[in-house]
């Protein structure tokens, strides 16, 4: 309660210091319920219920984190759902040098340091994804992709957005088998090809310092008269030999051989004229669209789908709904401003709670009930780093193997680990799954898999799955805990 107070001392106006402390707010009093609109905010009632979170934060990137950490120094343990893609689409960057405070640093390492400083204050990260959000009744409804279903007086909505596609032709087919939007992740398996980037934004620009070290070319094709990008960035891309932009150009087919991408067409939409080309790969940077299929009815979105947003605050339409980030940004779309968004929603929840009633003491009894149905269990992979391991524990073993190669610095292996050690975990010792750093172990295990068993991996990551030491599959899509146990069961006598 002192860590409580002294927070709200310091970042909160005083005209809420006499709301904290007006004793019509206590539990009880049911002239609190709120009358902002139909629902009925009876704390007295919501707490009686059963599986009840004060808060719950659906969304890791920056902003999720950032409203974490003010919600955890305010005293308030919020559970943040990791979603679909952990810590966000910083993840899937190099070098950030837009953040104040650090002068360049890795995407995926400053989104390490941000979760790592919420969860030191206390906030609990869930690695599941939120499935439905159902805001027609207080306290709101939630459910996940693994069958928790959930109670939350207040909800962070950081979802944030997801890149777009082109939908062309092709383009699903050879999704992942040279169309992808992850340069990081894909840049070291198109050596001394030759590739294309479509789009004019920021993260084109990006891509083209991701990917020239390693391609013989890379064109970025705009379908208008100029980009859209900073000119700071493109500036930067003149001193890159092998980097070229090419103005009114559209894909609007892609072809492929079965395996890989190996032409497009490509339109000039000023000569209106279409020509075949070949290519290696397309890597899109097409812009993205907001992440709100998990809401429900009854909340208020913009033409474009994006959270409307009331004022100057970070609350949605309906009380009680807060966000922060993309999923209510089509305009400044940078990680500064959504974890700034993300402090905001923090406080604008704070107040949210106490307004209702809430207190540390009803708090600690929610959270009595609730943290062990929360935990995440999982089972640490066995890290395979010897040709005898991949002699031993996958050729010459018997049942299922999976063996799944990543590398520390691909944001979609990093994604997909805790996926993979919670499904270890859920089939125990049915399937067992190994790992392999494919930096460290590419002159050795990989080699040996490509020179005698004719192995072979386009993509990181990667999962191999064995049955009594023969490959079965090779699987290159970034799958999550369901998709996984699915994909493994598959592989069991008795499934
Ligand atoms: P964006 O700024 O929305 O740019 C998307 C680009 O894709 C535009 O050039 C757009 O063309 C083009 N495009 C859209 N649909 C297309 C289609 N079907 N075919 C061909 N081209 C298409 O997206 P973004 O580059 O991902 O950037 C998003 C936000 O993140 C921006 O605010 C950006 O500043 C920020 N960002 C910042 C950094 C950094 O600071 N380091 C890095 C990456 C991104 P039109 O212009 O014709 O619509």
């Amino acid at each position: 309660m002192q860590q409580i107070t002294k927070f709200f001392l310091i970042t909160i106006p005083i005209s809420f210091l006499f709301a904290c402390y007006n004793p019509l707010l206590r539990v009880g009093k049911s002239e609190r319920k709120l009358s902002l609109n139909h629902l009925d905010y009876s704390l007295e009632r919501a707490v009686k219920q059963e599986n009840v979170v004060p808060v719950v934060i659906i969304g890791s990137g920056p902003a999720g984190l950032s409203a974490a950490l003010y919600l955890a120094r305010a005293g308030m343990k919020a559970f943040i759902f990791a979603g679909a893609m952990p810590l966000g689409q910083l993840t899937q960057t190099t070098y950030v040098e837009n953040w104040p405070g650090r002068e360049k640093v890795l995407g995926p390492e400053l989104m390490n340091d941000m979760k790592k400083q919420a969860q030191s204050f206390g906030s609990v990260m869930i690695h599941d994804v939120v499935t439905s959000v159902d805001f027609t009744s207080w306290p709101f409804n939630i459910k996940t992709e693994e069958g928790r279903e959930f109670k939350a007086l207040s909800i962070i909505l950081a979802t944030g957005a997801t890149p777009r596609r082109l939908n062309v032709p092709g383009e699903q087919e050879y999704w992942g088998k040279g169309v992808t939007t992850c340069a990081v992740c894909d840049a070291r398996f198109f050596k001394d090809k030759d590739i294309v980037i479509v789009g004019g934004g920021d993260s084109a620009v990006e891509m083209v310092f991701e990917l020239s070290p390693y391609v013989k070319s890379v064109k970025v094709l705009v379908r208008k008269g100029h980009m859209k990008a900073a000119a700071a960035g493109l500036k930067k891309i003149e001193s890159y030999p092998n980097a070229s932009i090419e103005y009114h150009k559209e894909v609007t087919r892609i072809y492929g051989d079965g395996e890989h991408v190996t032409a497009i067409d490509v339109y000039d939409n000023e000569k209106e004229s279409t020509q075949k080309v070949a290519m290696d790969g397309v890597f899109l940077a097409v812009g993205h669209d907001p992440n709100n299929k998990i809401l429900s009815e009854g909340i208020a979105l913009d033409k474009h789908g994006y959270l409307i947003m009331k004022d100057r605050t970070q609350e949605a339409s309906v009380p009680g709904v807060f966000a922060a980030g993309e999923i209510q940004d089509p305009y400044y779309r940078q990680a500064i401003v959504a974890a700034g968004e993300g402090a905001k929603a923090a406080l604008d929840t704070t107040s949210f709670l106490y307004e209702i009633g809430f207190n540390s003491e009803i708090g600690a009894e929610l959270d009595k009930n609730f943290f062990e149905h929360f935990s995440d269990v999982k089972k640490e992979l066995q890290e395979i780093t010897t040709t005898k391991e991949l002699e031993d524990l996958i050729m010459k073993a018997k049942g299922v193997v999976a063996l799944d190669f990543y590398s520390l610095d691909c944001p979609c292996c990093i994604q997909m680990l805790p996926h993979l050690e919670a499904v270890a975990h859920k089939l125990d010792d049915r399937v067992k799954i190994l790992k392999a750093n494919y930096t460290l172990v590419k002159k050795t295990i990989y080699r040996d898999l490509a020179l005698d068993y004719d192995i072979r991996i386009s993509k990181l990551p990667s999962l191999l799955v064995f049955k009594d030491g023969k490959i079965q599959d090779i699987n290159t899509k970034v799958m999550n805990k369901k998709q996984l146990y699915a994909y493994l069961a598959k592989f069991l006598d008795d499934k």
